[in-house]
């Protein structure tokens, strides 16, 4: 309060009016008569700035008070700063509610406010995205009528909280949501749901890939091992022919492993090496024709015909990734057509890009399959011990160098007539113009 406004203050005032209205009412011999008319005035005085007063509070819409003489200017100017005062503090309260509402959005979450009952208060805009809810409109209505998945119902009802539950989100199927509720005030519950859709896609593929290599190493060391116990028996019992055998096949599975570990270390190089694929040329011609002899060799005993049609250009590019996705797909056409059949490679510019692409005419590929062919360990025959079947990581290789590489992979394939596995460089990884 102001200092100068005190009882003294009012007295003082007051007597400073009446005192000299007293000596002119005595003066001039109407002394009761001059009083009454004095406080008379000043009753209408305070009557008039007491209506002021209430027609700047309900009527005004300003905050700066109406000006007033005397013990009113200290009314208004006292009202005028609570309103003030409560003005800064609602513009806080909105200024930490905004800051809040904002963080809330900003968390890769959904955050969900409940009552004790289960009455929505807030959710942010991911709870109204992966729960399909509508904020404001949908204020006080019970969570378990607007999510109403029976396991996300039981869970409310029983109201241990203490674990996190998986659903698949109400409004997309495909999402799945780590929910976790937290209780954060005396009857306020705070949910929080998180989309680890791909977190359990990858967990589930790690699970598969453990599982799938052991399968691989379990079948030839199935075989090794075998023979090894023959062998310890008794070896001298054991007749030459049937050694012979043991120790062909050992070194048939022994290379199968060797080449599975090859495969998978040539997988886990590309995934962590993620060099610059701008920093060496290939020349892609002389590799394709290295491939060739190694073509001509593996080819002996299926006695194809082998055609490669080679333009003079090259690319940038990692030369190892680039020759595992050309052999791995000129040996897969050998290794999957039937004998003497057609093996076309071609290497020819198409417009200012590249293509790469090997023709068969083997048994083609069901179009079910296509396509999942490139994923590790996918195969189109699924006997592990098939004399046919490889490990299935052949095309996983390629994809990953292709992708690698910003190329693009196409197989068309016809069932009895043949497949065609065509890469695609673009124009930014051609060295100089192609030679059309
Ligand atoms: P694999 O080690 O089994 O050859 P790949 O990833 O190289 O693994 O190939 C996956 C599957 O695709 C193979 O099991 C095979 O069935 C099929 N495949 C690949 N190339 C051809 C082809 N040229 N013709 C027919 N089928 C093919």
């Amino acid at each position: 309060m102001d200092k100068n406004y005190s009882t003294v203050f009012i007295v003082r005032g007051f007597l400073w009016f009446a005192v000299p209205l007293g000596v002119i009412g005595w003066l001039i011999g109407f002394f009761w008569q001059t009083l009454s008319l004095g406080l008379l005035a000043i009753l209408a005085w305070h009557y008039y700035f007491q209506y002021k007063l209430v027609d700047w509070l309900w009527n005004r819409r300003t905050l700066l008070p109406p000006s007033a003489p005397g013990s009113w200017s200290y009314i208004y100017d006292g009202i005028y700063r609570t309103q003030r005062r409560s003005q800064q503090r609602r513009r806080a309260l909105a200024r930490i509610l905004r800051r809040f509402r904002e963080a809330s959005e900003a968390i890769p979450d959904a955050a969900i406010v409940f009552r004790r009952d289960g009455a929505l208060i807030w959710c942010n805009k991911l709870g109204q995205f992966h729960f399909g809810l509508k904020w404001p409109a949908d204020t006080g209505i019970r969570l378990s009528n607007l999510i109403r998945h029976p396991e996300f119902i039981s869970y409310l009802q029983k109201g241990d909280f203490s674990d996190e539950i998986y659903l698949p989100s109400p409004v997309r199927d495909e999402v799945e949501l780590e929910i976790r509720i937290m209780p954060y005030s005396e009857d306020q519950y705070l949910l929080m749901a998180r989309d680890v859709t791909q977190l359990r896609q990858l967990e589930q593929m790690r699970k598969e890939f453990v599982a799938n290599v052991s399968h691989e190493l379990k079948t030839p060391l199935t075989v090794i091992q075998g023979y090894l116990e023959m062998v310890n028996e008794d070896p001298a019992a054991m007749p030459p022919a049937l050694l012979q055998k043991a120790v062909t096949d050992m070194v048939g599975q022994s290379t199968r492993m060797r080449n599975l570990v090859d495969q998978l270390l040539s997988l886990s190089r590309m995934d962590s090496a993620r060099g610059d694929i701008f920093d060496k040329v290939v020349p892609v011609p002389d590799l394709l024709k290295r491939l060739q002899r190694d073509a001509e060799q593996l080819n002996t005993a299926k006695q194809h015909e082998l055609v490669f049609e080679l333009s003079d250009q090259s690319m940038f590019g990692h030369e190892d990734e680039l020759r595992s996705v050309f052999s791995n797909l000129i040996t897969n056409a050998i290794h999957y057509t039937q004998p003497e059949g057609r093996i076309v490679v071609r290497w020819q510019p198409v417009g200012k890009q590249m293509e790469f692409s090997v023709s068969d005419n083997g048994p083609g590929i069901p179009a079910e399959h296509i396509p999942r062919i490139t994923e590790r360990f996918y195969r189109i025959d699924k006997d592990r011990n098939s004399s046919k079947g490889g490990s299935g990581l052949g095309l996983a290789i390629v994809k990953q160098a292709i992708d690698h590489h910003h190329c693009k992979l196409s197989i068309n394939s016809v069932v009895g007539r043949g497949s065609t596995f065509i890469v695609r460089v673009p124009e930014e990884l051609v060295v100089g113009k192609p030679a059309a």
